[in-house]
């Protein structure tokens, strides 16, 4: 089946009791066994939940994997794999990866004896070259935030596996609307379902997808050793996110890809960074690697002053963190969602105190832009 037909029906079932279309919240911790050693499938709410498990076999689908788990957010989706290492491992890391991701790897994984090259994953021949005896995983994001810079998912692969690492790819920011890792090579597709997939920013959740089969049990055994399990009114709120998931990314890139052609055509000493456009530096992988550009428009202004003249103007766009929810937002990276990254590392990043980071939503794009222009104004 298709994309939108498998988010709005897959892994999906009709109430058997009532006839309710949609699946209901299982709001349980425990479930009722017929006789000693017999159930029906359940037994504890950390171990399973009809509500989770309906956006698990979700997920799996629209990723096109095996099998799906359900995360309390995007890090314990992450923390989750990595629990299937163990101390001595060492794992290549996108260099600009998420900054959760960082401080996950570098703050509490570090002491647990693992260790971690962060390299440009840009340019697979450093990917190889960072490639220890003891490596077992590639972890990458592709589009990068908020640069978005692209990793060669499918070259990539191609480069662990012969080396027998497993790869996992960070697919938040594009969604499987844009690119399925698995069918390029990965072995493993994260998410944070806060951001586009569940869309809505009324909850924090994450999943994990894996391609084989042979991962079910021991995803399984993690997910309900540890229990960073997905709550059941969670679970739904994004299954019901998800049905929506097809028409609201193609909305999205519509506007995002007209705000950015915009701002690109504005006067000011600023550069605007989204993969439409004619300066684009990667523009061949985009074209085929992704099926669109995502909603994400980077804006590289001249210097900080300029950029929170510009940020504190916007009135349509809201001043936070966070993305990919149907209402626009903005972002000053290096003092907000990069804050953790050290200045000389964010200057290499090209992450400048004049850069803004927008999160185009799904409002009328003319208020958009009339907005943009009104912040624009009082910023030059
Ligand atoms: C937000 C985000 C995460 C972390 O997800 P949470 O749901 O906030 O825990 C991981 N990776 C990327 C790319 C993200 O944007």
């Amino acid at each position: 089946m298709g994309l939108s037909t498998d988010s709005i029906h897959g892994g999906q079932w009709k109430d058997p009791l009532s006839g309710a279309v949609m699946v209901p919240i299982y709001q349980t911790s425990t479930y009722e066994q017929d006789e000693l050693g017999k159930h029906r499938g359940y037994e504890y709410a950390r171990t399973g939940n009809p509500t989770r498990k309906a956006l698990e076999d979700c997920v799996a689908l629209l990723e096109n994997g095996a099998v799906g788990f359900a995360f309390g957010s995007g890090m314990a989706a992450i923390q989750a794999l990595l629990t299937l290492f163990k101390s001595g491992d060492h794992i290549v890391v996108s260099a600009n990866t998420y900054g959760g991701t960082f401080r996950l790897f570098d703050k509490i994984l570090t002491k647990w004896d693992m260790s971690f090259s962060y390299v440009d994953t840009t340019n697979v021949a450093a990917i190889e070259a960072a490639i220890k005896k003891n490596t077992k995983l590639l972890f990458l994001e592709t589009p990068t935030n908020p640069m978005l810079q692209l990793t060669d998912i499918r070259a990539a692969c191609e480069v662990a596996s012969a080396h027998e690492v497993l790869t996992v790819v960070d697919n938040t920011f594009a969604t499987p609307c844009i690119q399925q890792p698995l069918n390029l090579g990965a072995d493993f597709v994260v998410h944070s379902t806060t951001k586009y997939m569940n869309g809505h920013s009324d909850c924090v959740g994450g999943v994990l997808i894996a391609r084989e089969e042979r991962w079910r049990e021991p995803l399984h055994f993690v997910q309900n050793s540890a229990g960073a399990i997905l709550g059941p009114m969670d679970s739904w709120l994004t299954l019901r996110g998800l049905k929506t998931l097809v028409p609201r990314m193609r909305l999205h890139q519509e506007n995002a890809t007209l705000v950015a052609s915009h701002i690109a055509g504005l006067d000011g000493n600023h550069r605007t960074i989204f993969p439409t456009l004619e300066d684009f530096p990667q523009k061949e992988l985009f074209l085929k690697q992704m099926k669109g550009p995502g909603g994400i428009v980077s804006v590289a202004l001249d210097h900080f002053e300029r950029a929170k003249r510009f940020l504190e103007g916007l009135k349509l766009f809201c001043l936070a963190e966070s993305l990919g929810g149907v209402e626009s937002l903005a972002c000053h990276p290096a003092s907000m969602t990069h804050a953790a990254v050290p200045e000389k590392e964010r200057a290499l990043l090209g992450i400048t105190d004049g850069l803004v980071r927008l999160s185009v939503g799904l409002e009328d794009v003319e208020d958009l832009i009339r907005d943009i222009d009104q912040a624009w104004n009082l910023a030059h």
